[in-house]
């Protein structure tokens, strides 16, 4: 168990549902919709106060009723990440992704597979991140250049 999931278990953790701005929310909702819709999981997906160590973690508990694992996000993690503009929404999707590639693992029992006789989390980490570029390239995002300069991209996924 690690260290956040033992706060969240104990309740130390205040698990959001919530960015705090609805429209943001709305875009979260339908992205997470769509991978849950391609990676056939159902985690909770919750934001948690990560100080001043932005991160993202994939529990294997359930700590949302009726799912299956929970998607954590780090407020920290996504302002980083809205903040740093340059690069639009795919850094958030990949991060997000790369979370339900872990999902998918624990869901088909091979993150243990992975892990056999390994002595880093190497193999889960590609295999998460393969899964993540899988769902880029199967969830039919369109890229699309906002304002005048070409570094700007937004992900618009299909509804
Ligand atoms: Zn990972």
């Amino acid at each position: 168990m690690t260290q956040l999931s033992q706060m969240a278990a104990s309740g130390q953790t205040t698990l959001m549902q919530s960015t705090g701005n609805p429209r943001l929310d709305l875009s979260f909702g339908m992205m997470l919709a769509n991978m849950a819709n391609t990676f056939a999981v159902r985690p909770g997906f919750a934001f948690y106060n990560d100080g001043n160590r932005p991160n993202a973690l994939a529990l294997r508990d359930s700590y949302l009723p009726n799912t299956q694992g929970t998607v954590l996000l780090g407020r920290g993690m996504l302002f980083e990440q809205a903040r740093r503009s340059a690069n639009g929404d795919i850094p958030l999707i990949v991060i997000c992704a790369h979370e339900f590639g872990h999902i998918v693992q624990y869901a088909n029992n091979c993150h243990e597979r992975l892990n056999r006789g390994q002595k880093t989390v190497k193999r889960t980490e590609l295999h998460a991140d393969f899964l993540a570029g899988y769902f880029l390239g199967s969830s039919n995002a369109q890229f699309k250049i906002v304002g005048n300069s070409s570094s700007v991209v937004r992900i618009i996924l299909p509804h």
